[in-house]
């Protein structure tokens, strides 16, 4: 009972210290992320809070005590496909407020909080991981400062090196769906979000690489939640990716700025000031979703880690080679934005063992380009182009061990690809005889949704397979 009373009274002063400096916190919303192996809380504030959580067993629940804060909002949380059964509040006091969550099995919480940034306000972020035995939760972001400047591994990984039946693997393309989770990226003045957008286009983009034989592709994120940049780079490592494309979307003060780049990493920094102010923007995505560990005052120092650790020559050689493909077939379905490839310091394109590129798709800050990119038919036209240019790159460049690599070597794959320029009289079965090619592919490779050409239309003809294709 004195503990009691001792408890009560230093709640007391704490309560009459809170009234003064945090009482008027106020949780303004609940969003909820569900990743593969964890269920993220991000509750929004309208001022800085502490916060303390526990857990308690039969039934399995997680304590939040959030203090100094009321709530605002009703907790009408999407909990169907996690952990989660029921979310409740109560007012332990005026100013300290209890959320128990209620849970289906127990899970291993995490929390931190975050300062406002340029999107965001005060936050606290919970991260409930699953306890499945198969379920690690990841290990935790390291920041720039404890990054030890380690020389590289030279990674082949493990993965690509295990038994392949008859040396024909398939090619791996890790395709990350840019920001994501409570990092919505670039907005649209509509509410569009990047987020969506290159969730979608890298959804496409699978489908089609998937549907190219001798090529796998493999999302980093399948959903709407958040990884860090440097996780995103460690999934594709784990697929054994021969080569990671990011997606993303832009944005610029002018709403007037328009088309697709196309970015690799740069050596020594970015190559103009543009791309310089888009790989702190981009880099910045961390700093929002992050561990909190990092803030904004730290954001040369990340990116001159970022330049100053960069071992990478070949990967980069190949990164500059499939970029430009991939940007001259783009340059068939949209504007440019940049003629060539760019190099920025963007973080997600640092692996130094696969060769990395980044999509910027369009402006989701100019209206109709945000709209564009919200169509389907525009994110297949975008999709189509990306696989052009990889299946290019792959063919001129197959990783040895690969289905790709023994068309080549057996002599089956034939010079190409070839662009033809469409001549009156000409139809499209015409062309698939000439260049041993079906109609289906040819229809497919230039994304035609009719078999009618017009005079002058310029045609992608894949690289022929001479070899009769049962
Ligand atoms: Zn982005």
């Amino acid at each position: 009972m004195r503990i009691r009373a001792l408890v009560a009274l230093v709640g007391l002063l704490l309560v009459a210290y809170a009234v003064d400096a945090v009482a008027a916190s106020q949780v303004k919303s609940v969003r909820l992320w569900r990743a593969p192996d964890n269920t993220r809380l991000v509750f929004d504030l309208s001022g800085p809070v502490e916060h303390s959580l526990f857990t308690l067993q039969s039934p399995d629940r997680l304590v939040i005590d959030i203090n100094g804060a009321t709530l605002g909002t009703p907790l009408n949380l999407p909990i169907a496909n996690t952990p989660i059964t029921s979310v409740r509040s109560a007012q332990r006091t005026p100013t300290d407020l209890r959320v128990v969550i209620d849970l289906k099995k127990a899970v291993t919480p995490k929390s931190f909080s975050l300062a406002p940034n340029q999107q965001y306000g005060n936050r606290l972020v919970v991260d409930l991981f699953d306890n499945a035995a198969d379920a690690t939760p990841p290990p935790p972001e390291p920041t720039v400062a404890t990054t030890p400047a380690v020389p590289v591994t030279p990674v082949q990984p493990a993965i690509k090196l295990a038994p392949v039946p008859n040396g024909k693997r398939d090619i791996i393309v890790a395709i990350d769906a840019g920001h994501g989770g409570e990092d919505p990226g670039a907005s649209g003045s509509r509410g569009q979000h990047e987020k969506d957008i290159t969730l979608q286009i890298a959804r496409e983009l699978q489908r089609q690489i998937n549907g190219e034989k001798g090529f796998r592709a493999e999302l980093t994120r399948t959903g709407d939640y958040f990884i860090p940049l440097r996780q995103r780079t460690e999934i594709a490592r784990k697929k054994g990716a021969d080569l990671f494309v990011s997606i993303h979307a832009d944005a610029a003060p002018s709403s007037a700025a328009v088309g697709a780049s196309v970015f690799a990493l740069s050596e020594r920094g970015a190559t103009s000031e543009t791309a310089r102010w888009l790989a702190d923007s981009e880099n910045r995505s961390d700093l929002i979703g992050g561990a909190g560990a990092v803030s904004l005052d730290d954001k040369d120092k990340m990116l001159a880690g970022v330049l100053l650790d960069l071992s990478m020559t070949a990967s980069l050689s190949s990164s500059l080679n499939v970029g430009q493909k991939v940007l001259s077939n783009i340059g068939r379905v949209t504007p440019l934005h940049k003629a060539r490839v760019e190099q920025a310091g963007f973080m997600v394109l640092k692996s130094p063992d696969i060769p990395s590129i980044l999509v910027e798709t369009g402006f989701i800050s100019n209206s109709g380009e945000a709209a564009k990119l919200q169509s389907s038919s525009h994110q297949q036209a975008l999709a189509r182009s990306i696989t052009s240019g990889v299946r290019q790159f792959f063919q001129q460049n197959p990783p040895p061990g690969t289905y790709i690599a023994w068309l080549r070597d057996s002599g089956k794959l034939a010079q190409g690809p070839t662009e033809h320029v469409v001549r009156p009289g000409e139809t499209l079965p015409m062309l698939a005889v000439r260049y041993n090619q079906s109609v289906a592919t040819l229809r497919s490779a230039n994304n035609l949704t009719t078999d009618e050409l017009k005079i002058g239309q310029t045609l992608e003809i894949p690289a022929t397979v001479l070899a009769a294709q049962q």
